[in-house]
């Protein structure tokens, strides 16, 4: 268990390449995703641990079983609506760790639109930082 989870970890790393780009926007992402979690979370009134924000480019958002969640710094270059959706979405999985009509839900209870706003992220999904900008 202990070294499967070291490998995964390795390979993560390996993966994500460190960029002046990402270091550079680094702490404003993390200010933006501390503020947001924040205010849906008066709402929600859920508990997360350790909030990290990655140089990931596959995927906008992560929670884990133990609480901690993990954005791409990418959220500071999409439209503030969609960046709102991908933060509730990691929220909400905090209560419900699954995709199921509950965690909808409680996604719709502070985004009502949130199928417009995940039929619109996919547009993003592909891009990199480098092209969101012109976007
Ligand atoms: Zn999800």
């Amino acid at each position: 268990m202990q070294k499967w989870f070291k490998i995964v970890r390795r390979r993560r790393r390996r993966t994500s390449s460190v960029t002046k780009h990402y270091i550079d926007n680094k702490e404003a992402a993390r200010a933006l995703v501390h503020a947001r979690l924040e205010f849906f979370n008066t709402h929600y009134g859920l508990i997360y641990k350790r909030v990290a924000i990655r140089n990931q480019k596959r995927c906008w958002g992560s929670c884990s079983a133990l609480g901690n969640l993990n954005f791409s710094y990418r959220l500071l270059f999409i439209p503030p609506e969609l960046c709102d959706y991908i933060i509730v979405h990691e929220l909400c999985h905090l209560k419900e760790l699954n995709h199921s009509q509950r965690f909808w839900d409680l996604v719709g209870e502070t985004i009502p639109d949130y199928k417009e706003r995940k039929r619109a992220i996919q547009k993003y999904d592909h891009l990199s930082v480098k092209d969101m900008l012109v976007v």
